[in-house]
């Protein structure tokens, strides 16, 4: 499928840019493999009243240009779409400083079973350079104490100005607390994505917290005519934001199909199945794929069209099965 790229040309640190009428993003300087170039901050509000959607990471030179961008405006509230350590952390500071409170859909959900350790069959070999220090990391730290001051429910109000409203849109999948916020203005409609849709490049998800059958779920939630405008936490905004999550919906129901037909075919193991259907990615994408890998087992199994052998649920040690 096409992703959406930015040239390092086009991208500033720490000032405070338009992306539409009403809306700014302030982004922070922590490019990854999990990040793109960074995450963007938005500032939502015409006027001296604004809302801030996901604070970042904590990062002196963001909290500064966060600061320096918000100067003269009350902050009404502080909107959360996960805590991972890259989006919720600077949340603590911006209710200190500004009493707002943080809105979100709770605090990171608990392990639900253990997955088992990364896999020796997939190692890189350690006299290979890290690309940018983060290669050898398989998952987004989290945040774990991170706790908003309200709950959200799914389709709530959490924020209101002159001619707008925002509202919680539950979008388990990336995250079981991922929640995406919409923007209801005169005359559009638009998504804060956070991670859940993000132009750049396709979303991690990881179980047991990350859940592929809820991904689906949670993109067909937020397909259709729903929304005119995507605006992920990473990455550009997203013009046409049905068609491409139409084809984020075909790229994940592709790769499911490619597993379970790697399955059917003998492939019973998770770096079987990685190293088959990832042969021409870069061996240190092989971690993190095995995780993808996992969150389709789990949801064929859940689905009835493949069994997992010697555990109760899947894990990235498991051997599995066709029906
Ligand atoms: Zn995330």
């Amino acid at each position: 499928m096409q992703f959406l790229t930015l040239a390092p040309d086009d991208v500033r640190y720490a000032v405070a840019e338009p992306v539409v009428p009403g809306v700014r993003r302030v982004l922070a300087e922590n490019p990854s493999k999990f990040t793109y170039f960074g995450t963007g901050t938005y500032l939502v509000g015409e006027d001296d009243e604004v809302v801030v959607v996901d604070p970042g990471p904590s990062l002196d030179a963001h909290r500064d240009a966060l600061e320096q961008a918000l100067s003269g405006s009350t902050v009404r509230a502080i909107l959360i779409t996960h805590c991972h350590s890259d989006h919720s952390p600077l949340a603590a500071w911006l209710q200190e400083a500004t009493g707002a409170p943080t809105i979100a859909w709770g605090p990171h959900g608990d392990e639900a079973w253990d997955i088992g350790g990364d896999l020796p069959e997939l190692a890189v070999p350690s006299d290979e350079p890290a690309d940018d220090g983060s290669a050898a990391k398989v998952e987004e730290s989290i945040d774990r104490s991170f706790r908003p001051d309200v709950a959200c429910a799914d389709g709530e109000m959490v924020a209101s100005g002159a001619g707008w409203e925002m509202h919680a849109v539950h979008t388990p999948g990336h995250t079981s607390n991922h929640t995406c916020f919409a923007l209801d203005a005169d005359d559009r409609r638009i998504l804060f994505t956070g991670d859940h849709v993000m132009g750049w490049s396709t979303t991690v998800v990881s179980p047991p917290d990350g859940d592929m059958a809820a991904y689906l779920r949670s993109l067909r939630k937020v397909g259709g005519s729903a929304y005119d405008l995507g605006i992920p936490t990473h990455g550009p905004p997203i013009d046409r934001f049905a068609s491409f999550v139409d084809d984020l919906v075909d790229h994940r129901l592709q790769r499911e199909a490619g597993v379970l037909g790697g399955v059917r075919d003998g492939l019973v193991t998770v770096p079987q199945l990685v190293l088959s259907l990832y042969a021409d990615v870069r061996p240190e994408l092989h971690q993190p794929a095995a995780r993808s890998v996992l969150a389709h087992l789990v949801k064929l199994v859940d689905d009835g069209a493949v069994v997992c052998e010697g555990s109760d649920r899947p894990r990235l040690d498991s051997t599995f099965r066709a029906v």
